[in-house]
């Protein structure tokens, strides 16, 4: 129920790599801004898996959507990418599914435990009631709607 901690840093020549693959959008979205200086952290659950894998940048394929990812099997060994389909196996509140590729080991990124999906949860939990506060502030629930909900 975990997520695996296998962490690696960015070659740079699979960077230089990532950089000349085609995109199917109108610019290459990277994970982040410092994509050379970031420790890349495996996205799958924490069950026997061939080798780890981390979102890199948006795919070259925009119909079936696919993404970019970073491979590695131990943190000194060699790298590579593979851009592949995304799951979106599941709907979750937050997006229209899970965002690991298609035919991931384990679970869906949303099932397991890991920092950032707690993160997400304490985050989605303020929207939804910021969501409701503004609703409420922008539609008056009539007295018909009232009887409904009771
Ligand atoms: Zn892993
Ligand atoms: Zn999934």
């Amino acid at each position: 129920m975990y997520r695996c901690e296998a962490r690696t840093r960015l070659d740079n020549d699979v960077q230089a790599t990532a950089e000349l693959m085609p995109t199917a959008f109108d610019s290459i979205e990277w994970v982040s801004d410092y994509v050379g200086e970031n420790l890349f952290h495996c996205e799958l659950e924490d069950v026997p898996h061939d080798h780890h894998a981390a979102f890199l940048r948006n795919g070259t394929s925009r119909e079936p959507c696919t993404d970019v990812y970073l491979c590695w099997r131990d943190e000194s060994g060699p790298q590579w990418l593979e851009d592949v389909e995304v799951c979106l196996k599941v709907e979750n509140p937050m997006a229209p599914g899970c965002t690991i590729f298609r035919g991931h080991p384990g679970k869906c990124d949303w099932e397991y435990i890991g920092p950032s999906m707690l993160a997400v949860l304490v985050q989605s939990d303020h929207f939804v009631r910021e969501l409701r506060l503004s609703h409420l502030l922008a539609f008056p629930v009539s007295p018909a709607e009232r009887q409904e909900d009771a």
